[in-house]
């Protein structure tokens, strides 16, 4: 049964995590989002982009390694931009068509038991995510994740909070994309606690910039704890099984 008023948050229930996608809940899949990106470019733009010419892309959004690899391609601006719509689409349609049913095995630790921990302790679960939105949820399907950021019991079309990488191009435009939908879903005041979960200075980047506080999380390919720990989020841990341990509650 639909309701038109927010749903009451359950007793105890807090705080908003928002999580990255690779590097943070999955690593080392195969390149099937990096061929899904070039097959796109290439009948889109005519770019004959290959997956190793896209370069490190950890932390950028998909729109922002579109971008850097067709102007490297020598398109113009104008060109790139007039042609992203058709461009998320058909990598969206190339994705879908070649993920893997499983990718399960390829879960950083502890990933799912994490998001069902917190959960379990009332907080709800959103997404910041570099990703197309559709290749974003093929993604999570097929890693046995996407139920989980479906919200119970929301009220309207919108079952989810997050923010993805077609929708801005600057990651730091994210955060305040998922905040909005997060208050529609889940009622305004929602943010007080909100969290930013990722792997790369750039998701942490993008919580302080919307003054949030952040998890970084040493799963990723390019970050140590290290030198996550330089870019000073809240908290850095070398994988998803500290979670639990961490002070996230009432230590604002
Ligand atoms: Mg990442």
């Amino acid at each position: 049964m639909m309701n038109s008023s927010h749903p009451t948050r359950e007793a105890g229930a807090e705080g908003l995590f928002l999580f990255d996608i690779d590097g943070t809940l999955l690593r080392g899949a195969p390149p099937t989002h990096r061929e899904a990106l070039c097959a796109a470019a290439r009948a889109v733009y005519g770019a004959p982009l290959t997956p190793e010419r896209l370069g490190g892309t950890a932390g950028m959004t998909d729109s922002a390694i579109a971008r850097r690899a067709l102007r490297g391609a020598g398109m113009s601006d104008d060109a790139i931009t007039d042609g992203l719509p058709s461009f998320f689409v058909a990598a969206a349609e190339a994705y879908e068509r070649s993920v893997p049913d499983d990718l399960g095995a390829y879960l950083t630790p502890h990933a799912a038991d994490a998001l069902d921990w917190l959960a379990g302790h009332g907080a709800a679960l959103g997404l910041v995510t570099g990703n197309i939105q559709r290749i974003a949820w093929a993604k999570l399907s097929a890693a046995g994740l996407a139920a989980r950021f479906r919200v119970a019991g929301a009220p309207g079309p919108l079952p989810w909070i997050g923010a993805f990488g077609d929708e801005a191009e600057d990651r730091d435009a994210l955060p305040p994309l998922a905040l909005e939908r997060a208050a529609r879903v889940l009622g305004p005041g929602c943010d007080a606690e909100a969290w930013i979960v990722g792997d790369t200075a750039a998701d942490i980047a993008c919580g302080q910039a919307s003054g949030l506080r952040v998890i970084a999380v040493a799963t990723g390919p390019s970050h140590t704890l290290t030198e996550l720990r330089a870019h000073a989020p809240t908290h850095a841990i070398t994988d998803l099984t500290e979670l639990p341990g961490l002070p996230l509650w009432g230590a604002a």
